[in-house]
């Protein structure tokens, strides 16, 4: 059965089992650097506001934004691990063997483009990067953009632009998007 809603059967986290899950994250990515040091580490995740952060839609996305991810880091991808069951959301990690300039403009270049880009969040990092982070405008992209309204993200997060049913709603299209397309792609195979 298809769901409609992105948050139905969802189930809620604590601010607790962010901030663990958050230390968890932190230490994964350590350990993937310190495995392979002149690897550039892809960190996934999605980037839904609120408690609820698992649910059969946001699964069910994350898998055909990190399908995508997949097929675009192709041949580079060292080493990936996923972990699909989280209770603070889904989340994979890819070591890569591109250099973190490649790595990071594809991860922008896939939150920009990609129709579920908006709320995934794609990091990139790596062991060699001297903390001097290239920002997206200093990379020639726009700022990232909000899901909700399409301005300034950071802008809308700061003065909480946005309600929760504001939110909701707009996840719901994304959503609704993502299931029109699949649809349309499993009529697609049928013709084949
Ligand atoms: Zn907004």
């Amino acid at each position: 059965m298809i769901l409609k809603h992105v948050f139905e059967n969802g189930s809620e986290v604590t601010l607790d089992q962010i901030l663990l899950n958050k230390e968890w994250r932190a230490h994964k990515q350590t350990q993937l650097m310190t495995r392979v040091p002149e690897a550039s580490l892809v960190s996934i995740k999605m980037n839904i506001p609120g408690a609820m952060k698992q649910s059969p839609a946001i699964l069910a996305m994350f898998q055909r934004g990190l399908k995508t991810l997949e097929h675009m880091y192709g041949q580079s991808i060292i080493d990936e691990t996923i972990d699909f069951d989280r209770p603070t959301g889904p989340e994979a990690f890819m070591v890569l063997n591109q250099s973190l300039h490649d790595a990071k403009i594809n991860g922008i270049r896939f939150e920009q483009t990609d129709s579920l880009g908006r709320i995934f969040d794609v990091d990139v990092m790596a062991a060699s990067d001297d903390g001097q982070q290239l920002s997206r405008t200093e990379l020639g992209f726009d700022t990232r953009k909000c899901f909700v309204c399409g301005e300034d993200a950071k802008i809308c997060a700061r003065s909480q632009q946005h309600s929760k049913t504001e939110m909701t709603e707009a996840l719901d299209v994304i959503y609704q998007s993502f299931l029109a397309d699949q649809g349309e792609r499993v009529n697609d195979n049928a013709t084949d």
